[in-house]
């Protein structure tokens, strides 16, 4: 994603049918949605249903900062289709129970008018079940309509807001962290209910009993992992590299990061491997920060895969950032999925390389390299 494109939004949930599992399951999948960015995620706030019958089930409320480099209909666009998803289907009853309800309350700083819909929405202003949430999670964001901040707005709503608590029994795991995940293990925490529902059957599958004390938790611990050891697929390249290319005049010298540790997950059994790469290029007038070299080998090594293609994928990304003379990558792996099960000795490793442009080309390059990469 392009910084210069990228717009702060306000993103308002509810949900009263089903909804201990269908807001926390909205938030994941827009963590995951490629090209929306979750910042932070208020705590949950339960309401009593505006309008509809008077048994109508109390909602789940959140509201969410996230940064996207969607026009404001596009934004709207992949929201319905989350919604729909979650089995959501809208009818011309506006409170009618619903799954799950994902509105824009704030694109920046704009105001507009569109066939069906606005720039803010209107109800940032003026309901409490959309004003706390908001205010929980962006206190000081400028409405650009009042001039007032989003904290104002909700004291101003708040008469009327007796009916709206938040909810301390469901805490929801802190956005995506690219530091990993952290400890995240109290009674009630809620983190993707629908993976959570597949891990436990899981345990009984292999005969386990998910209820003991030592398993209670696993569950809600297994996703968090597999979601951190698989974010490569919810980070684009150019979020990666962000503005962290930059002109070298005349560089010509082969540029070498070795033994950047990798840990990553082979396809056929979604088992560990892992090792370390060795990434090199010669430049053609851009060079990249050195730490941005790991960056790119996690963001294809935190996916299910193979290490011949892994290895592929980090060469043609910094062939693509860089248009370089050339790029040779090797990588030495270990597979558990071999080890564990003895179809390999436990110090044997597998080395695979992708050589690219004068590397592949000129076998001094290539050899200049293997020499660096060993010694
Ligand atoms: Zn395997």
């Amino acid at each position: 994603m392009n910084n210069q494109e990228f717009v702060e939004t306000i993103i308002s949930l509810g949900s009263n049918i089903e909804r201990e599992r269908h807001l926390p399951e909205a938030i994941r999948l827009l963590r995951r949605h490629r090209r929306i960015e979750v910042r932070e995620v208020s705590r949950f706030f339960e309401s009593a249903p505006v309008g509809g019958p008077a048994d109508a089930p109390e909602f789940f409320n959140a509201a969410m900062v996230a940064c996207t480099d969607l026009a404001p209909e596009e934004l709207r666009t992949e929201l319905r289709r989350i919604e729909s998803v979650l089995g959501r289907v809208r009818t011309d009853d506006r409170n009618a129970p619903r799954t799950i309800d994902i509105d824009i309350a704030y694109y920046g700083g704009v105001v507009a008018e569109f066939d069906d819909w606005q720039l803010p929405d209107p109800a940032a202003a003026t309901s409490p079940h959309v004003a706390i949430p908001i205010a929980d999670v962006a206190p000081m964001f400028v409405d650009p309509v009042s001039g007032k901040t989003t904290y104002d707005l909700m004291l101003g709503v708040s008469a009327s807001a007796e009916a709206v608590k938040p909810v301390t029994a469901i805490r929801l795991a802190q956005p995506y962290d690219s530091r990993g995940p952290e400890e995240f293990d109290q009674a009630g925490d809620v983190y993707a209910p629908a993976l959570e529902a597949i891990v436990r059957a899981q345990l009984l599958e292999i005969g386990e009993n998910p209820d003991r004390e030592g398993l209670v938790r696993t569950p809600l611990r297994v996703s968090k992992a597999l979601d951190f050891l698989t974010n490569g697929y919810a980070t684009s390249l150019s979020e990666v590299v962000n503005n962290a290319v930059f002109d070298a005049e005349g560089a010509d010298e082969m540029v070498l990061v070795k033994d950047v540790e990798f840990y990553s997950m082979c396809e056929h059994h979604m088992l560990p491997f892992f090792g370390k790469a060795a990434v090199a290029y010669i430049p053609r007038g851009k060079i990249i920060g050195l730490s941005k070299v790991a960056r790119v080998v996690d963001l294809y090594a935190r996916r299910l895969q193979v290490q011949e293609r892994l290895t592929n994928q980090v060469a043609d990304a910094i062939s693509k950032i860089l248009e370089p003379r050339g790029v040779g990558v090797v990588i030495e792996g270990q597979h558990l999925c071999m080890m564990m099960r003895g179809v390999q000795k436990q110090d044997s490793s597998t080395i695979t390389s992708a050589m690219r442009g004068n590397f592949k080309e000129d076998p001094r390059t290539r050899s200049e390299f293997i020499d660096l990469v060993r010694g």
